[in-house]
């Protein structure tokens, strides 16, 4: 049977109400690419998981496709979201797809133009605050709990159901869960899934390798950041809702969560578009932290398969990387021209 999207397959596994109706956009099932280059290099078994193949670009429709099933099932006009940016496409486009109205609300100015174009594309009500993410979570969770509006950031529980089918797929793939699952976290939604997700497949249990921006690391530095600050927006998150559950992952799992560097970021992100995987900043920082770890030897990689979760589509954050480079050269359209350029 050709694909149907992530709740007819996995549907048994997620806890979701019987009143859900499925609306889906043929999530998931996104590739695990073997990646032979790193692997020599760092002497383990690397795999990406590339998530910026989802319909949106971002892990984010896997959750988004239970929790507006949910909510348009019970009957929800409208849906509202706080959001860095991807959850806002993500929410944007489902909801265009039930047919229901749907708000985000995005720190100003600080949301990368291919995510709110997105947005803006399948019909969401933008609106932007003076604040950062966390100030507008907190005003998305006030409207929903004194009005019938439906909140679908991953503090709703049917983001967590689905996207838990992420441990699925790898396993799926694999045949069992990895021995180390590398990825970034921001509001930790994704840890939290993936972790709950590994657990319940009873396929084996990977460690955790959570990767925080070191100017967005509550949960490396033991308290909340007040003015987060990274280049890697989708994690610029000070006061994450799911800090707890993504401790409690990596400590359950004997993992653990680091914070890296901008500079190690976008290095790391340049390591990966040139094994011809173009990832936006934040969703490199899971490879970023393994790398770190393994330069100072805390990585035993010997014989160990690694997945590590690319979360997002470069393609959406571009300026990141044409600001930093220089127009392309410009030549007569001649023929001589362009052989004295490339020196065939
Ligand atoms: C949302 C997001 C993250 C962070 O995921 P959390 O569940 O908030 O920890 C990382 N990368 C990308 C591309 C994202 O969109």
């Amino acid at each position: 049977m050709t694909y149907q999207g992530l709740i007819q397959r996995y549907g048994q596994y997620l806890d979701l109400p019987a009143h859900t109706k499925i609306i889906s956009l043929l999530e998931g099932n996104t590739p695990l690419i073997p990646m032979p280059r790193l692997s020599r290099e760092l002497g383990c078994e690397l795999f990406i998981k590339f998530e910026g193949l989802n319909p949106t670009g971002s892990f984010k429709d896997r959750g988004m496709t239970a929790a507006i099933s949910e909510a348009v099932g019970r009957g929800a006009q409208t849906v509202i979201c706080a959001s860095t940016g991807n959850t806002a496409a993500s929410a944007a486009a489902y909801a265009a797809r039930a047919g229901v109205r749907s708000i985000v609300l995005i720190p100003e100015g600080k949301v990368a133009a291919g995510k709110l174009a997105g947005a803006i594309a399948y019909g969401a009500e933008v609106i932007q605050i003076q604040g950062s993410f966390d100030d507008a979570l907190s005003l998305v969770v006030e409207i929903t709990q004194k009005t019938p509006i439906a909140l679908v950031n991953s503090i709703n529980p049917y983001r967590i159901e689905g996207q838990k089918t992420g441990a699925f797929e790898i396993c799926d793939v694999l045949g069992s869960a990895p021995d180390w699952l590398c990825l970034p976290v921001g509001n930790a939604g994704n840890i939290t899934s993936y972790w709950a997700g590994f657990k319940q497949y009873q396929k084996g249990l990977p460690r955790v390798l959570g990767v925080q921006a070191a100017g967005a690391a509550p949960l490396v530095l033991g308290h909340p950041v007040e003015k987060p600050e990274t280049i890697a927006t989708a994690i610029r998150i000070g006061r994450p809702a799911r800090g707890e559950q993504a401790l409690e992952a990596a400590q359950e799992s004997n993992g653990r969560i680091i914070a890296v560097s901008d500079e190690e970021i976008l290095s790391t992100q340049k390591i990966l578009a040139a094994e011809g995987v173009w990832v936006e900043p934040a969703s490199a920082a899971g490879l970023a932290g393994l790398l770190a770890e393994s330069a100072v030897g805390k990585f035993e990689a010997k014989g160990k398969k690694v997945v590590v979760v690319c979360t997002g589509h470069g393609m959406k954050d571009p300026a990141v990387i044409t600001d930093s480079f220089k127009s392309p050269k410009v030549i007569p359209a001649s023929y001589d021209a362009l052989v004295e350029l490339v020196g065939a």
